[in-house]
């Protein structure tokens, strides 16, 4: 990161140097390890890293001068710690580098399901996945035959969510910001950039009214969604990047329907739900191995066009789980 960011990020905000690499041993007593990045992750949230904030955040931010850190998929280059050995194959934290020291491994977790691609593990098998799967079932409880509205539908967390909710017999609508991005195969889908009334177009989706919005953009498609939320309810605030790159966030006017419509909007985040990661992994390993899920991605090539790709998401140019391959093997 070059500096703190104001506004929609930019590529002036990041440079790509050259460095001379960390040893790739780990010192003796260490209980660290080193790992060669095979693929980092580009995910919203660290555009909120990227602001200076007074108030101390569930997350540090990034610091101008120090190298980016986001979720990775890596191989253990070599080990100080009992629990890992030259080889393995671990998702987690690291850096936006080729090689990276982590000296807390205990952090990082385990790669079961290496004959699935390795890349889903920074979306559908990673982060993104565990978020959609626990934001999903965990927060809504949903039932067969909800009603169940996903905004940001074709990204990393949406299209999952969507699979899972038509696995549990819900009815599922999408919205996405181009045509081709609005093709999820649910029951109904709308491109919200071409929709003059964004209110109008899920009264259409929904003449019924909506159970569960799982919500990742937040501003004017949340006011759209409030007044054709049933009675009763759920909101899943997942995330709202509409906001990110805004200097001053927009109003929401509808938000007194939360309670004359008697609804439950629930702020949600992944890291309570870590501890269940291994059971949600078999769980949607054993559904991609069935077929019953499939998973976009959109894979840029070596961290140069690293600064691009994250700036992609926000731009609406990102088409499925937005990545970057540092190196194939
Ligand atoms: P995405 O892959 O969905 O992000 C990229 C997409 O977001 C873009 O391609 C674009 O698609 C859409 N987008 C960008 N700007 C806007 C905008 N102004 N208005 C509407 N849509 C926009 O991201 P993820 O799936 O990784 O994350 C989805 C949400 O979940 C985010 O808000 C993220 O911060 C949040 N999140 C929350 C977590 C938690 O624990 N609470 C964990 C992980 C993610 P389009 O063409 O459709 O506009």
């Amino acid at each position: 990161l070059k500096r703190y960011v104001t506004g929609l990020l930019s590529e002036d905000d990041m440079e790509v140097v050259t460095v001379e690499a960390p040893p790739l041993d780990v010192p003796t007593g260490s209980k660290g390890v080193v790992v060669k990045n095979l693929y980092v992750s580009c995910d919203p949230y660290m555009r909120n890293r990227m602001t200076r904030h007074e108030l101390p955040s569930y997350i540090p931010d990034f610091v101008p001068g120090e190298v980016l850190e986001n979720f990775g998929v890596m191989k253990v280059i070599s080990s100080g710690h009992l629990d890992f050995k030259a080889g393995d194959l671990v998702w987690g934290m690291t850096g936006w580098e080729e090689y990276t020291v982590i000296n807390n491994p205990e952090s990082l977790f385990k790669i079961n399901h290496p004959e699935l691609p390795l890349s889903y593990y920074t979306g559908i098998l990673g982060m993104p996945g565990l978020t959609a799967y626990a934001g999903f079932f965990e927060v809504p409880k949903p039932k067969k035959g909800e009603y169940v509205f996903i905004s940001g539908a074709s990204g990393a967390v949406g299209q999952v969510v969507g699979q899972l909710a038509k696995i549990t017999g819900c009815y599922v609508v999408g919205s996405a910001g181009s045509d081709e991005k609005s093709k999820f195969g649910f029951d109904d889908a709308f491109n919200y950039k071409k929709e003059q009334d964004l209110e109008a177009a899920l009264r259409r989706c929904f003449p019924e009214g909506i159970d569960i919005y799982y919500e990742n953009v937040g501003g004017k498609m949340l006011d759209a969604v409030l007044p054709n939320m049933r009675l009763g309810g759920r909101i899943v605030a997942c995330g709202m990047i509409s906001q990110y790159n805004l200097e001053q966030p927009e109003g929401v006017r509808n938000l007194y329907y939360i309670v004359t419509k008697r609804l439950r909007m629930e702020g949600f985040h992944v890291f309570d739900y870590y501890d269940r990661y291994y059971r949600f992994e078999e769980e949607m390993a054993g559904y991609l191995k069935e077929g019953k899920v499939s998973y976009v991605e959109d894979v840029v090539e070596g961290l140069d066009a690293a600064p691009a790709a994250l700036i992609r998401l926000f731009t609406g140019c990102s088409v499925g789980k937005q990545l970057v391959a540092v190196a194939r093997d």
